[in-house]
This record gives structure tokens, C-alpha cells and sequence, in this order.
């Protein structure tokens, strides 16, 4: 008899089951829209020119110090350089920049889910929030990250089905029965799964709403440049809430696995906003998530944030990063675009202009868990049980026969 065998089976993670599933498939004609993973228009993946270029530059230097390890914090130019491009300092006057800067506290994390796990670590143990916030539905890893940290879940309305869009009026009705030093998690853009954001206006009442409550907010940005194609456009929210008057404080988990389609790598940063600048309180709170990453594994790895490091510090290739950037985000909205007209000649029973609506790399579709069941045992088409499809497994070859499969399965 095992010491674990009293263990019984935790859920498998859906998006990597499915994608399971689909590599087992033999059917010729299958269509992968579970994972969220950037694809071209003939299904493979995209290791960006920008980064092909960077690679190139890195290994073609014979540093001796290349594989040493990194500092507990991480490498700090590649903070630098990440910190500015989600909250804009280098936008601003110099003085203000300098001193907004002071506001913020960085470390180098295992990608935007090391950044979660993280964050939900250091307010946990220092801050003891009486429950996070997570809005219904989110990425399913937030419940993972939230679980393991101890702290109870509760769930505020953010899709309304009826409407397919933000369901700002339960959120601001929910969020305001909550309590002084809750935790509320908020997707900076691109929501994942529902490609439903607030708009500007509905932001700004959120921040409002944040600050009177006594509210944690917890910005996880994963599709910055991604989901518009324009940096500015996809931090907004973070930049409001970072200059709103009187001070936030808040987390930021950032990642670079989509933007920089450098997922494997790991690649990502929490930055920390304090509402007063104080040396003593940025040192302190830098060595209590030194020692947090340090007991779990020691620092993140190098490989990815060099790759990034060295874009971002070079203004020809940030430019070519920014082409890239366009790149990815023009393909998934042409599909959006694609499997609308579809659906539209094929008239198909119902309203999808949803699908143009919404924002990024996913969007909820709309059909029903039956429904998804029969599109996979059927026509071979696989997607998350609520419907959710990644718009980047599509592409001129297949957009047609999943328009099909879902008109089959809708009628
Ligand atoms: N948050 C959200 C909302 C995401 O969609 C993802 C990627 N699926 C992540 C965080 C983090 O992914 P990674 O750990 O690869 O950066």
C-alpha cells in the first residue's frame, strides 16, 4: 500500500485536455479551436520574426556569463523595460515619470501564471483579504491559483448571455456589496474566455468603485499588443486606474507568452503599485516577493526575458515587434470576420455579431454544452464545453467547414 494512495484524482485542466484530444484524432479534416495558442493561416505555430531576429543577436554573442544565473528579482533592464511598456513611463515628462516609477515594484516571474500565483501569495500572506473576486467566468487557472493560495472564491456576474456582452450592471452591484481589503480580479483586456471587455466609461466607475470600497484590484494582462494591436489601447485600464486620484494600489500579472509568442519560455513580471513613494515600503515589499520566489524556485528563467530584453531595448526591432503585433491581432480579427460572413450566408439561426464585437483571441461562440459535444463527435471541430473557440484555429482552409458545423449543430 502507497503513502498515496489515499490520493483521489484532481480535474484535469480543460484547454490541455482538449488539445489531448484533438492530437489523438485521426480524422483528416479536424479543427483545433480549444487552445489558446497563436497559429498562422495554414495551422502552425508563429515564432515571430522580431523574435527569430533577437535569437540570432543572442546566440550569436559567446558570452561566457550567458547561463549564470539570474538575480533573485530577475534581470533587471528586462523590469525596466517591462514596467514601461505596461504603464507608459517613457511616454511621460521625465519628473513625473521618475516619480510614477517609484510607485511600482517589479520581479521577474515563470510567465503571466507564475505572476498570478505570485501576487495571490504575497496579499495572502500579508494582506489576509477576506475573498478574491473572480468574475464568472474567467480563465480557469484563476480558481486553481486562488484555491492553492487559501483564500475564498466569489464570483461576480461578468457575461450576460442575452446581451453577449460585459455584464456591467451585475458587476458594479455585486463588487459593491464587497468588502475593504478584498481582492477583485479584472482581465486588463481581451477577457478570457468571453472576448468581452468594459468599455472606457464603465472603467472608470469600476476604479471609482475600487477606491470607495477599499477594494484589491488584480490587473491580469496577458494579451497586451495582442488583442487591438496597440500597446496603448490594450494597457488602458491599468493606466487609469494607475493615475487615478486619490492613489490605487494594485497588482499587474504580465506575460509576454502571447505578445511575444514565446509561451514555452516562460517569459513574465508582477509589478506592484503602492499608493505612497517610500523607499522603505518598495525595499520591503521587494524583499518579501524576493523571498516568496526564492523558497518556491530560487528565480525565473533567463532564456525568454533575454529574447524580450533585447527587443524592447532596441528601437528597430520594438518597431518590427509592433509590425508582428499587427500581424497576429489583423489575422484573428479577418477570422472573426470570416466565420461571420459564414454564418450569415449560411443563415444560420441566430444573432452572431458577437463574434465581431468581441475582442482577442477567444470569443464564446454561443452554443451550448450539447452542442459543443456533437460538433466534436460529429464534424471533428474542438472547443471548450462552454463554447468558448480559439478565433486562431481558424483559417481560410477551415473557416468554412466550422461554419457548417455549427450550423448543423444550432438547427
Ligand atoms: N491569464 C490569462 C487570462 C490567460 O489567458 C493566460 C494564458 N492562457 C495567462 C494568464 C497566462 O499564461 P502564461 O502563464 O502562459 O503567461
Amino acid at each position: 500500500d502507497s503513502l498515496f494512495s489515499r490520493l483521489s484524482p484532481t480535474p484535469a485542466d480543460e484547454p490541455f485536455a482538449v488539445n489531448g484530444a484533438y492530437i489523438q484524432d485521426t480524422y483528416p479534416d479536424k479543427v483545433n479551436l480549444g487552445i489558446g495558442v497563436y497559429r498562422t493561416s495554414d495551422g502552425s505555430p508563429w515564432p515571430l520574426r522580431v523574435v527569430e531576429e533577437a535569437e540570432k543577436q543572442l546566440y550569436q554573442a559567446s558570452d561566457v556569463s550567458r547561463h549564470e544565473y539570474l538575480t533573485i528579482q530577475g534581470d533587471r533592464e528586462f523590469l525596466r523595460l517591462a514596467s514601461n511598456l505596461v504603464f507608459g513611463f517613457d511616454q511621460e515628462k521625465q519628473a513625473q515619470a521618475e516619480e510614477n516609477k517609484s510607485r511600482v515594484v517589479s520581479i521577474q516571474t515563470v510567465s503571466g501564471t507564475g505572476a498570478n500565483r505570485l501576487g495571490a501569495e504575497l496579499l495572502t500572506r500579508n494582506l489576509r483579504p477576506g475573498c478574491v473576486w473572480v468574475p464568472d467566468p474567467t480563465w480557469a487557472n484563476h480558481h486553481t491559483i486562488w484555491e492553492l493560495a487559501g483564500v475564498e472564491r466569489k464570483s461576480y456576474p461578468y457575461y450576460d448571455s442575452a446581451t453577449k456582452s460585459f455584464d456591467f450592471e451585475g458587476t458594479f452591484r455585486t463588487l459593491s456589496s464587497a468588502n475593504t481589503n478584498d481582492v477583485v480580479i479584472l482581465h486588463a483586456c481581451a477577457h478570457n474566455p468571453t472576448g468581452a471587455d468594459p468599455t472606457k466609461e464603465q472603467w472608470k466607475m469600476l476604479a471609482e468603485l475600487c477606491k470607495t470600497k477599499g477594494l484589491i484590484p488584480f490587473f491580469d494582462l496577458a494579451y497586451q499588443g495582442f488583442a487591438s494591436g496597440n500597446l496603448e489601447q490594450d494597457a488602458w485600464a491599468i493606466r487609469y486606474f494607475f493615475n487615478y486620484n486619490p492613489r490605487l494600489e494594485f497588482c499587474v500579472a504580465q506575460s509576454f507568452s502571447k505578445n511575444f509568442g514565446l509561451y514555452g519560455q516562460r517569459v513574465g513580471a508582477l509589478h506592484v503599485v503602492t499608493s505612497t513613494i517610500s523607499e522603505e515600503v518598495s525595499q520591503n515589499l521587494l524583499s518579501n516577493l524576493c523571498h516568496l520566489v526564492r523558497g518556491e524556485y530560487s528565480m525565473a528563467p533567463r532564456g525568454g526575458s533575454e529574447i524580450v530584453r533585447t527587443v524592447l531595448g532596441n528601437e528597430t526591432l520594438k518597431e518590427k515587434w509592433y509590425e508582428d503585433l499587427v500581424t497576429m491581432s489583423e489575422r484573428i480579427r479577418q477570422m472573426r470576420q470570416a466565420l461571420f460572413d459564414e454564418l450569415i450566408r449560411l443563415q444560420t439561426p441566430g444573432d452572431w455579431t458577437h463574434i465581431l464585437k468581441q475582442i482577442g483571441m477567444f470569443t464564446y461562440v454561443g452554443l451550448s454544452e450539447e452542442q459543443v459535444s456533437k460538433i466534436r463527435s460529429k464534424h471533428h471541430i474542438y472547443m471548450l464545453k462552454s463554447g468558448r473557440i480559439s478565433i486562431s484555429g481558424l483559417n481560410e482552409s477551415n473557416v468554412k467547414y466550422v461554419a457548417k458545423g455549427i450550423d448543423d449543430v444550432v438547427r
